[in-house]
């Protein structure tokens, strides 16, 4: 499986980092040993001073696509969880000034939390799922997926058109305004709707 990843795809996070909106989607990838399921601890990589968390609505993708149409794409995602883009934002700050890919920012190991996934017919729309992200009990992050730049169908569309998707891969649709840094033991809660989605600790 593969983790496609969506950056600046909420309005109100593209300024807060004084990036310009998007006229396409920012993609980028994880390997799948970025993954960080089951509530695991996430550890502290000694290679950054400013890991940051990014608050994110995941979908699974359940059937294998390659330029798949905005009519058909409903067809080719079957459940809803959420995540973090655990972030290295010292790095990506050095990447970016530099012009390079942000890989060892965003992909290394441990850098995708997944929370358990919900079917998604147990939502009325994709486009309207309130969730939110807890910094030891605080809400730091809150978003809805109705402010997305770009929706979940666009996205299956325009990834597919480059990128074969595949049943399991799952894609991270960007996060909203709020984020920020995470220190050792800091515990982490994701919420969709009053839904308790995952629980991380800092280590
Ligand atoms: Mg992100």
């Amino acid at each position: 499986m593969k983790v496609i990843a969506i950056g600046r795809n909420y309005i109100d996070h593209a300024k807060e980092l004084n990036n310009p909106v998007p006229a396409s989607p920012v993609i980028f990838m994880k390997p799948d040993t970025a993954v960080l399921k089951d509530n695991k601890d996430f550890y502290y990589p000694e290679f950054s001073k400013d890991i940051h968390y990014e608050c994110e609505l995941v979908v699974r993708i359940c059937n294998e696509g390659k330029h798949v149409t905005s009519k058909f794409a409903h067809k080719y995602y079957d459940a809803i969880g959420l995540g973090i883009d655990f972030t290295a934002r010292d790095i990506q700050a050095e990447q970016k000034a530099k012009g390079l890919p942000w890989e060892l920012a965003k992909a290394f190991d441990h850098s995708a939390v997944i929370s358990n996934m919900i079917a998604k017919e147990e939502f009325e729309s994709i486009n309207n799922i309130n969730f939110s992200l807890q910094k030891n009990g605080e809400i730091v992050q809150k978003g809805n997926t109705k402010n997305m730049i770009f929706d979940v169908e666009s996205l299956i569309v325009y990834i597919s058109k480059y990128i074969t998707l595949r049943k399991g891969d799952l894609i991270y649709t960007g996060t909203p305004a709020g984020v920020g840094p995470v220190q050792i033991g800091d515990k982490l809660q994701g919420f969709i709707e009053d839904r308790e989605m995952f629980t991380t600790h800092i280590k």
